[in-house]
């Protein structure tokens, strides 16, 4: 069986990541979503709100989980039997730093592939922080992230503002 993890800070997840999530789910018999609680960021959604939107927004695909973590995802991925990690690709400003973290991590566990997935044309500007971004000045954001989350980031900013 191939499980693959799809781990990220999806603070909060966009449209980017559910067509990454729908297109990787086909590819293997299990996907994991690996949701980072990174303390070191300062996230905009807790972890508990971050995975609770995922799994609403992936009921639908049998085969997709979702899962928080923490530390080096190489040790989520031992910890879970994951054979593959699937990250997605925008631009080629992505993929420096992307090479260098799927290489650092192949030394660490040669057993895991990374697979990179290109971004849908539509999605490539597309990022949480593009998304966070309008909404803080009370821009249109439903291009961006599915409607169970515009509400969710709305709030966000408004209790900022009080
Ligand atoms: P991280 O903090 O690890 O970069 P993100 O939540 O920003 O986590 O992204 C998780 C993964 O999803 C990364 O591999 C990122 O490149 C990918 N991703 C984000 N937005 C898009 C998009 N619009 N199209 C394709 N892949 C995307």
């Amino acid at each position: 069986m191939k499980r693959a993890i799809y781990p990220g800070s999806f603070d909060p997840i966009t449209f980017g990541h559910l067509d990454i999530i729908k297109r990787a789910s086909k590819l293997c018999d299990e996907l994991i979503i690996g949701v980072l609680n990174n303390k070191q960021k300062n996230p905009l959604f807790s972890i508990d709100e971050r995975v609770s939107m995922i799994k609403e927004l992936t009921e639908n695909l049998d085969n997709v989980k979702v899962r928080c973590f923490e530390g080096l995802l190489v040790d989520f991925a031992k910890k879970i039997d994951a054979q593959v990690i699937i990250r997605g690709l925008r631009a080629v400003t992505d993929f420096e730093n992307e090479i260098q973290l799927a290489q650092s991590n192949k030394v660490q566990y040669p057993e895991l592939e990374t697979l990179f997935m290109t971004t849908s044309l539509k999605y490539s500007y597309l990022s949480s922080t593009v998304a966070k971004e309008f909404a803080s000045y009370g821009g249109d954001i439903s291009l961006f992230v599915p409607p169970q989350v515009i509400p969710l980031i709305e709030a966000k900013f408004n209790s900022k503002e009080k």
